[in-house]
């Protein structure tokens, strides 16, 4: 028997995801601001913490920005000296993602790169190797921007993807909408990819994290 459900999310939450004035003002004031409302969950934001700490990250990567609730969260996990770069293409969603930034204190520590994140990514590479990328971006593109993270990340390092159930259409027969079925055909991609150990962590909405064995 699975016992998770919203109210162990919500316990989750509750327990090990609070947030500070930073975090809420960048999840309550982006929809207010006219961004969409489709932040990361404190839950998901919390394990991003964690997984960025676990991995000794100092150089990450986020592939859409928002309204830098996720990179708060990222920020935060870094080692002392760390850098995120985070790929945002509208740049209203960068200049309110700046603001949080700031409000949040991380703003020394998060860099914006406004633009197309299928291009923008090619000139990152001289960058690398990365310890840590985290997509959250069009769906269409998530098999570009595994390659990507596959090729530029260092043996250890970690790639997460998030919406790994869209919301649950992944698992319903019925529905064979083009994102769903780039998330179906995404999550196999990674499954069946032997230079990494991967799996989907089932809090929130999926996020499907991956660790680099082998070159
Ligand atoms: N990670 C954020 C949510 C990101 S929502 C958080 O949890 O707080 C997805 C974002 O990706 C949107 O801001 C959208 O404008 C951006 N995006 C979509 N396609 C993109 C592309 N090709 N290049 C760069 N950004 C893109
Ligand atoms: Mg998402």
């Amino acid at each position: 028997m699975t016992v998770y459900d919203d109210r162990f999310s919500q316990y989750i939450t509750d327990l090990f995801a609070a947030q500070d004035d930073g975090l809420r003002h960048a999840l309550e004031d982006s929809p207010k601001q006219g961004l969409p409302a489709i932040s990361v969950k404190p839950e998901e934001g919390r394990f991003l913490q964690f997984l960025v700490r676990t991995c000794g990250v100092r150089q990450a990567v986020e592939i859409g920005t928002l309204g830098g609730y996720s990179g708060i969260w990222i920020a935060r996990g870094l080692l002392p000296g760390g850098q995120l770069i985070t790929l945002e293409r509208e740049p209203r969603h960068a200049a309110v993602a700046r603001e949080h930034f700031e409000a949040a204190g991380v703003a020394d520590r998060v860099e914006i790169r406004i633009g197309d994140a299928l291009e923008t990514i090619r000139s990152l590479s001289a960058e690398g190797p990365f310890d840590f990328v985290f997509i959250d971006a069009e769906k269409s593109g998530y098999r570009a921007y595994f390659d990507w993270a596959l090729a530029n990340v260092r043996i250890g390092g970690v790639i997460a993807a998030h919406n790994a159930f869209r919301h649950g259409a992944l698992v319903d027969p019925h529905n064979t909408e083009a994102d769903t079925e780039a998330m179906r055909a995404f999550n196999r991609r990674v499954a069946s990819e032997p230079r990494v150990i991967s799996t989907i962590y089932p809090g929130g909405d999926g996020m499907v994290i991956a660790i680099k064995n082998v070159e």
